[in-house]
């Protein structure tokens, strides 16, 4: 038999197995009226009010419906309502710039705009056919009094979610994935991760990052309790903690120095040691900070590798019974690896260093782009981009990148987008764009500028030029001026040799 697999199973489950327990702690600081703690049941019956609103507009299966929100429970319940019904979420990042925003709606054909009450002002000029606030208009979508229309052939290789990342051109490509990506990636998370209904998971994960690794589905599908955090905090995140009892949380290593320095202050015993694990990934985090976690927090660390291009699941790094009674350095030195394919996933480097992937997971391409598509799947294997080694043991670490992006507390840059801003300024004859090591964002965005001959421009010029172009945490945080950038006979830019004098440690090139 042959039943496809639907990310409509996730909330489907819920339901009817864990339909009385609280399922979502919505963030009770918000601009909408927050939802409180609702039921499985509740979200679910939300869910198809939601669809049967959607029906009455006119939007269908196979459409696509955008929603610009920080995290809050309305947006995970599009996240798991939406592609229920044969529709497509396309979650935004809240922080880009209203034409970035107007891009990927533009772009994915959304006739639907969910807008985060908080972002209505700055995203005013963004179009959409349709545009709610999250909040009292979206609230007044949902028809309670109708029942939605089935998706009519549920299929597994449907457009489950499309996510705009970040790589290596100007402007962000959308990443297709389909019903099964979603789906084995969720249920083989789920399985390393080993979440049950005894779990209490801390949204510390921008729900739009990767559908937020796809743990929304994996946590509703297993009955365990979803709680929103809506801006991310040290000092709230330990507090989240205490209050709701959190057992499990993800997030880029950004996020664990943040709790690190907050747990430094805190007063008493740490919330939830020998209770949390954590998961780690978008960064190679330092072992420093994964000693750190285990000796000062008593959290278990876990590390994972992957891309919004893989659902994300690539590889996983956990703490195994052979760790036990390894010295703390040591622990964390094997943790500190991107870790070993995860069950059902293929692994291998190219010739020239590049980690290659086979996986059930691995996107169905990018959104009406075949020939980006085909370049990332070329001969079969998913290209990640990123260069490694892989060990005698199977693990991966990741120490190197070729694509040209750089990762600034775990979201991806793309180096040309931000070249193409600062390049508008009329006194920048040359620039080049590069991550730097930094101790707090991992890496940090840094032009490097050839001033056109007879003008002159300052840094806080360029950042200035920048503001309003590009999204805040895209703008350089550091610009230096040269005389000259290093170049090949051809004339491209050289940025490997131009990274190389910033990074100290020459085996290692991205933070
Ligand atoms: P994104 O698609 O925005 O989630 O970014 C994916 C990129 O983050 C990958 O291509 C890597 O460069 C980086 N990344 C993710 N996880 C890790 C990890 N555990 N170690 C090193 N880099 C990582």
């Amino acid at each position: 038999m042959r039943v496809p697999l639907t990310t409509r199973d996730f909330l489907d489950r819920a339901e009817l197995v864990y339909g009385d327990r609280v399922g979502i702690v919505d963030e009770p600081n918000q601009p909408a009226p927050s939802l409180g703690e609702v039921t499985y049941r509740e979200i679910a019956r939300r869910g198809r009010a939601l669809q049967a609103g959607l029906d009455a507009l006119g939007v269908g299966e196979g459409e696509r419906v955008a929603v610009v929100s920080h995290n809050a429970g309305r947006l995970l319940e599009c996240l798991l309502a939406l592609p229920s019904s044969g529709r497509v979420v396309v979650p935004v990042n809240f922080r880009l710039q209203p034409e970035e925003v107007s891009y990927i709606v533009g772009h994915s054909g959304a006739r639907v705009l969910f807008v985060d009450p908080e972002l209505e002002a700055s995203l005013k000029r963004v179009e959409a056919e349709h545009r709610f606030t999250i909040g009292e208009e979206y609230e007044q979508l949902l028809r309670y009094d109708t029942e939605p229309v089935p998706w009519s052939s549920p299929d597994e290789d449907a457009t489950a979610t499309i996510n705009y990342t970040s790589g290596t051109t100007a402007r962000p490509k959308g990443v297709q994935m389909t019903h099964r990506n979603e789906w084995v990636n969720a249920v083989t998370f789920g399985m390393h991760m080993q979440v049950s209904d005894r779990d209490v998971y801390l949204h510390t994960l921008p729900m739009f990052h990767c559908n937020g690794w796809g743990l929304p589905y994996t946590t509703a599908g297993l009955g365990a309790r979803q709680v929103v955090i809506r801006k991310i905090d040290g000092a709230e995140i330990l507090r989240r903690v205490e209050q709701h009892g959190v057992t499990v949380m993800a997030g880029a290593p950004a996020v664990w120095n943040a709790v690190l320095d907050a747990a430094a202050d805190w007063d008493g015993e740490v919330p939830g040691r020998d209770r949390v694990r954590i998961i780690v990934a978008g960064a190679p985090p330092p072992s420093k900070t994964i000693a750190r976690v285990e000796a000062e927090l008593g959290w278990e660390f876990n590390q994972i590798y992957g891309l919004t291009e893989t659902a994300p699941l690539v590889t996983v790094n956990r703490p195994r019974a052979e760790y036990d009674d390894l010295e703390p350095e040591e622990r964390a030195r094997r943790l500190s690896r991107a870790g070993v394919p995860a069950l059902g996933t293929r692994l291998r480097t190219s010739e020239s260093g590049e980690a290659l992937v086979q996986s059930n997971t691995v996107l169905a391409g990018y959104w009406n782009n075949p020939d980006a598509s085909a370049e990332a799947l070329e001969g079969g294997w998913f290209h990640t981009g990123d260069g490694g080694t892989i060990d005698d043991g199977g693990y991966l670490t990741i120490s190197d990148r070729k694509k040209d992006v750089i990762i600034t507390g775990g979201e991806n840059v793309s180096s040309i987008e931000v070249e193409d801003a600062v390049f508008s300024h009329p006194a920048v004859a040359e620039v080049a764009v590069i991550g730097v090591p930094d101790e707090k964002w991992g890496e940090m965005v840094t032009a490097l500028i050839v001033v056109a001959e007879g003008q002159q421009v300052t840094a806080e010029e360029i950042v200035a030029h920048c503001r309003g172009r590009i999204a805040g945490y895209k703008i350089p945080k550091r610009v230096e001026f040269r005389d000259e950038l290093a170049r090949t006979a051809t004339g491209k830019i050289q940025k490997f040799k131009l990274r190389e004098a910033f990074w100290p440690d020459s085996d290692r090139r991205v933070n």
